[in-house]
């Protein structure tokens, strides 16, 4: 690493060195502005009290501060519940023929630091959970715990365990290497054939202690291969995969690019389905009646045009040619689904994208037909539904985790407003550090308000 690409992880030490205030049990928090819940009414001036990482009481005004209780002034500030990306990847930075090397190269050890790093960076762009969708060593289902467990800091993780597919199919890792590396790869038991074998698929991600299950139903576009993304799963598979996700209570992502693999997916039952990038008219409307959220992941395309700025050569021939096509189309199916009322969730894929820019996708989605103030709804309502977290997360209410971000300006008018965030809250907790100059303890008897 150059002396100057290390600069700013060497601030990010002297950042954290530094020791945090005694946080108090009791913090009270003074808002401009309330989004409260993104889609009823903006609130004006408002008091929120947090204890013991839950939101106690959500008033009109700024109440006055009693002894002891610590005060967070966001009086000049929007202050609405904490962000949720649904799809990430924590644990994949590089991408392209640099992240195929990282799969060889970096432990599972290694992959955790790196997710910690990535957790950190979207953390403080205010997004307080994350559903990661596929890591094969298991690395940020150790850091989802440790977060939890308040060991390290970082965003409420909602993790799939390793992604299952076909063999030859997107989530086959032993894509693009020599024969005699694969059963090294295959031996991760992510890939199925036949109804049997992705049940078992199934179940063994469900024993390593997934909270959800992702399975690809087509191609995808960084697998190396050169086989398109049309279906690749046959409908008995997809079907033993969604039934038995569901038997164990847990939901179902599903990767697809094709209209013939969304349209199984859909069939199938699941419960979102990330990128659905091709679309025909019979699977908009079978869409549209079924309660299957589009997670629409348009940041991909950033992040696959940044790499290619810095390194012509940063993809192999057959990938490149799929991220030109994806490039070219990625928003028109958004454009497609907005006006036919499917549930859009929140997700940009970062890991593809840059972690920490998971706010880019909020401008993407207004280019692509959203109002700002239904893409706002799509990063909490939505996606805490998505996620089965809605009596937690998603807004500001009493009884909800004092997850709880603040901007300046209004972003249900400028969604770019979200791109810096001045106040971030996970789990009671405040987590960035110029937050810090924001907060005061409140000193003796009386208002302080
Ligand atoms: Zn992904």
């Amino acid at each position: 690493m150059k002396p100057t690409t290390l600069f700013p992880f060497l601030l990010l030490g002297i950042a954290f060195a530094t020791p945090a205030p005694a946080q108090t049990a009791r913090t009270i928090i003074h808002a401009g502005h309330l989004i409260a819940e993104p889609g009823k009414p903006v609130r004006g001036a408002s008091t929120i009290i947090v204890e013991n990482g839950r939101i106690v009481s959500v008033a009109d005004g700024h109440q006055p501060a009693d002894l002891g209780a610590a005060v967070i002034d966001l009086k000049d500030k929007y202050v609405l519940p904490g962000l949720i990306d649904s799809h990430v990847h924590l644990t994949s930075d590089a991408g392209g023929l640099a992240g195929q090397l990282e799969e060889i190269t970096l432990s599972p050890a290694a992959q955790a630091f790196n997710a910690e790093v990535n957790g950190m960076k979207t953390l403080r762009a205010g997004f307080t959970t994350v559903r990661n969708l596929g890591d094969g060593d298991g690395a940020t289902l150790a850091l989802r715990d440790a977060i939890a467990a308040g060991k390290v800091r970082g965003p409420r993780i909602v993790d799939a365990g390793n992604s299952i597919s076909g063999s030859a199919g997107h989530m086959d890792g032993s894509l693009g290497y020599r024969d005699e590396l694969r059963p090294f790869f295959a031996g991760a038991g992510n890939t199925c054939n036949g109804a049997d074998d992705c049940r078992r698929a199934v179940r063994l991600q469900v024993g390593r202690g997934a909270d959800v299950i992702k399975f690809a139903s087509t191609g995808g576009v960084n697998s190396r291969i050169g086989a398109g993304l049309g279906k690749q799963m046959f409908d008995d598979e997809a079907k033993a995969i969604v039934d038995t996700a569901h038997m164990f209570g847990k939901k179902v992502a599903v990767h697809a690019h094709g209209a013939d693999g969304i349209s199984l997916a859909i069939d199938a039952g699941a419960d979102s389905i990330e990128h659905g990038t091709i679309l025909d008219e019979a699977t908009i409307a079978a869409w549209a009646k079924s309660k299957t959220y589009y997670v629409p992941t348009l940041s991909t395309v950033n992040g696959y045009k940044e790499r290619i700025a810095a390194n012509a050569n940063a993809y192999a021939p057959d990938v490149l040619a799929k991220i030109q096509w994806r490039i070219a189309i990625t928003g028109q199916s958004l454009e497609q689904l907005v006006p036919r009322g499917v549930r859009i969730a929140f997700g940009t894929d970062a890991g593809v994208s840059k972690h920490g820019r998971n706010a880019d996708e909020f401008e993407l989605m207004v280019q692509h037909g959203m109002t700002p103030v239904a893409a706002l709804k799509a990063a909490t309502v939505n996606a805490a539904d998505l996620l089965g977290l809605s009596n937690d997360i998603g807004t500001i209410a009493p009884g909800k985790s004092a997850d709880i971000i603040a901007v300046t300006g209004d972003p249900i008018a400028d969604v770019t407003v979200l791109k810096k965030v001045d106040f971030v809250m996970a789990r009671g907790k405040w987590s960035i550090d110029h937050s810090r100059s924001l907060c005061r303890e409140a000193m003796g008897r009386g208002p302080s308000a």
